[in-house]
């Protein structure tokens, strides 16, 4: 078994060197943040992360997520559930006149959620638990090569303190702003494969107390200019995000709390998400990347002895949710390779973990950028005041399934299918004669079939004044 380090104690560090811990390895994790994981009682109140901008931002955890930690991650739900999370159906959240009566196989849709700091102070105990040491308060700021020229194999990390850690293999879990690709390049390699550019769309959110909500549609409404996010929490919480084009000048005012209220006012399915204790302000997130990297180029690894995992492999727009559960089938599949590729074989390892992570999560990748780029193109015809109707069929098909699956209990498991991040649009539309019933129920219907406002009606809400001048 070998010695791992995994860098960085975030949502898809912890559950990396859990899952390779309870395989065998001896891991350590290194994290920049110094503060303790305090017990998962404390974590709202009283811990702080500067290495994690969304550290307190709405998270959601869809049911793909929980299906993983469920089989993977033995007690951890049990741990979220005695800490105060959410245990739910997605789908019988919804209301029965939407869904119909309850099925044997609607259990897919279970999951178990809680905010943020919630999930990881009862990770990082998890961690522990398994023999992880997790050692905060350590930033690391370089690699360790061997020295042999060619391509470089790592053999550890620099920290900040001057001391290196030395590893079998180096686990990079540092997140989307992960610096590995300048370290590698520092150590003499080859610069990875890059692609990144800025996501487009900004979060307003906001944490919230009191009696649950009912769920009047599903988690995610797309509107006029705006998307819609209602998130049930931990401990009698939730949250709200609007999520808005960045180019949007006229939404900035939604930073205003009595603005953002007077505009989530005008969502009849989502305005009732308002009726609670507010426990936070507006907290805003604008100026994310979606960034993609690959450690071999033309199959060929720039370095051995070190991978990449969740967002410092993928990231993209996170009002789709998917973010931990990518990261959490990212970390089984290395667990999974480490099962047949020995670390010592370096080569072998570089190029098994780098094939099959192409192989495996990069259509997740490919399939998510899709959404969001259709998205955040809509969004801008909006802006413009133009009707967005790209040269692609998959995405009016994907609009037609969500309005039919307001008409019927089949297609809105289809949809839920695909939000709660269980199926893909392939096999959903595979399926004996749903993309009929699509055409049918969905094939005329408005684009946006939710009741709303419209941009103009929405601003002249938000800011009497700012209706004239609402293209920013
Ligand atoms: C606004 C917003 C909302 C989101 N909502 C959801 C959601 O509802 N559901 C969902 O599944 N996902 C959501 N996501 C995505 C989710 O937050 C990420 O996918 C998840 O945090 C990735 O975990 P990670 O461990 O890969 O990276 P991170 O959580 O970013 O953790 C990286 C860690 O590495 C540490 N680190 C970095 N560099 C160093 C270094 N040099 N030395 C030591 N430590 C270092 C950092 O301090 C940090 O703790 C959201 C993201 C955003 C931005």
């Amino acid at each position: 078994m070998a010695e791992i380090l995994v860098l960085g104690a975030g949502l898809t560090g912890l559950a990396t060197a859990t899952l390779l811990a309870r395989d065998g390895h001896d891991v350590t994790v290194v994290e920049r943040d110094q503060a303790p994981a305090p017990v998962p009682e404390q974590a709202w109140d009283g811990w702080q992360r500067q290495g994690v901008n969304q550290f307190r931002l709405p998270h959601f955890m869809l049911p793909r997520w929980w299906a993983v930690v469920r089989d993977e991650l033995p007690g951890v739900t049990e741990a979220l559930l005695a800490a105060g999370a959410l245990r739910c159906n997605l789908l019988e959240l919804l209301p029965e006149t939407r869904r119909g009566a309850v099925r044997p196989d609607d259990e897919r849709f279970d999951t178990v959620t809680a905010r943020r700091p919630v999930l990881e102070a009862v990770l990082s105990a998890a961690a522990e638990s398994a023999g992880v040491t997790v050692r905060r308060g350590v930033a690391v700021t370089g690699l360790t090569t061997d020295g042999r020229g060619g391509v470089p194999h790592v053999t550890g990390v620099l920290t900040a303190a001057g001391r290196p850690i030395r590893a079998d293999l180096v686990v990079d879990c540092g997140g989307r702003r992960s610096a590995l690709p300048a370290w590698l390049v520092a150590a003499g390699a080859q610069p990875p494969v890059e692609e990144r550019e800025p996501c487009g769309f900004v979060y307003y959110g906001r944490h919230f107390r009191g009696e649950l909500p009912a769920l009047r549609t599903n988690l995610l409404q797309a509107h006029d200019s705006m998307g819609v996010l209602t998130l049930p929490g931990d401990n009698g919480t939730w949250s709200v995000v609007l999520v808005t084009h960045a180019r949007d000048k006229a939404m900035r005012a939604l930073r205003d709390p009595a603005c953002w209220d007077r505009a989530l006012a005008l969502y009849p399915y989502a305005a009732e998400w308002a009726d609670g204790e507010p426990i936070t302000g507006v907290d805003v997130m604008a100026g994310i990347e979606d960034r993609y990297r690959r450690l071999a180029v033309d199959g060929a690894p720039v370095a051995t002895g070190v991978v990449m995992v969740g967002d410092a492999w993928a990231c993209t727009n996170p009002s789709v949710g998917r973010g931990a559960a990518i990261g959490l089938l990212h970390a089984r599949l290395l667990r999974d390779t480490l099962r047949e590729v020995d670390p010592a074989e370096h080569d072998k390892l570089a190029r098994r973990f780098d094939e099959v992570t192409a192989r495996v999560m990069e259509p997740m990748y490919r399939a998510t950028i899709w959404l969001d780029r259709h998205r955040l193109a809509e969004l801008e015809a909006d802006l413009a005041g133009l009707p967005y109707r790209p040269d692609d069929p998959r995405w009016g098909a994907s609009k037609a399934l969500f309005a039919a699956s307001l008409h019927d209990p089949d297609l809105t498991r289809a949809y839920s299918a695909l939000s709660s991040f269980i199926a893909g649009p392939d096999e959903v539309f595979a399926t004996p004669g749903v993309r009929e019933r699509v055409v049918t129920l969905g094939g005329g219907a408005p684009q946006y079939p939710l009741p709303g406002p419209t941009r103009v009606e929405l601003l002249s809400t938000m800011d009497p004044g700012a209706a004239a001048d609402s293209r920013g």
